[in-house]
């Protein structure tokens, strides 16, 4: 059987292979991104799942994504095995230079057919919910998800495909560099937060994501469910709001540039 060595000679990548002691942002930099994915790849022959490249070289790859090639990049994603079962990936959508962002936890079969967040029921709830903030998806409000596909009968995310897509998440917002982050529903709150806790222990008050002002609501999809909440749904994006206003009040006193 030919050795790893035997292969990436092979495929003559041995010279990109020896430097491989460079990581992080440093990596990005050094290698032409294939290079990059193929020095890093392990296949994982226990498990049988999409060969993976490191997460840390992967990482620092998807930390330089332009957004010329953020959409691309995603569709062609194999880190988990939800690229197996997707129809399409759904990167987000919006305005990239956006003030307010909603994340919501993964795309469901709508989402999947169609390649774009929130069109399906929950989405129309969630238009309302903008409308009713005198707001509209695309005019300074970006939506994307914590997964980009679609988990397989609309299952929760396990919490290894949230871990592989979080730099995806990660990206889109340094990108994006929102004035207020809403997390709808508990993956994105625990996510994006990196605590494992109830939305109701996390509601009725203002978190921090890197800096960014973040508020936690129900998702649109429990809210179709338990209409009653819709008040508290509602409490939740007007304190997003007056922080929001808060935060560009602040802004206008002290006009430095953000970093
Ligand atoms: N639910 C989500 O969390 N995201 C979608 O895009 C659709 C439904």
């Amino acid at each position: 059987m030919p050795t790893r060595d035997d292969i990436l000679s092979e495929l003559r990548l041995m010279p990109v292979w020896r430097r491989r002691w460079v990581t992080g942002a440093d990596a990005a930099t050094m290698m032409d991104p294939p290079a990059i994915e193929a020095a890093a790849v392990e296949s994982d022959r226990t498990t049988g799942e999409p060969a993976a490249p490191s997460a840390d070289i992967r990482s620092a790859r998807i930390a330089t994504l332009e957004w010329r090639d953020f959409a691309a990049d995603v569709d062609a994603c194999t880190a988990c095995g939800l690229c197996r079962s997707r129809n399409r990936s759904v990167p987000g959508v919006g305005d990239v230079h956006a003030e307010w962002l909603f994340v919501g936890e993964a795309p469901g079969a709508e989402e999947d057919a169609k390649g774009e967040p929130f069109v399906g029921q929950a989405g129309r709830l969630l238009d309302n919910m903008l409308a009713a903030l005198a707001l509209a998806r695309g005019a300074n409000v970006y939506i994307a998800n914590v997964l980009k596909c679609r988990p397989p009968g609309n299952r929760t995310p396990e919490p290894r495909e949230a871990e592989a897509c979080r730099p995806y998440l990660d990206r889109q917002i340094a990108l994006i560099r929102p004035k207020i982050i809403v997390a709808l529903g508990k993956s994105a709150a625990t996510t994006l937060l990196d605590v494992d806790a109830t939305i109701a222990s996390l509601r009725g008050r203002v978190h921090r994501y890197h800096g960014v002002p973040l508020v936690v609501t129900y998702h649109p999809a429990y809210l179709l469910r338990n209409l009653p909440d819709k008040a508290k749904a509602w409490e939740d994006l007007l304190l997003a709001r007056r922080t929001l206003r808060g935060a560009c009040a602040d802004a206008a006193r002290d006009p430095r540039p953000r970093e």
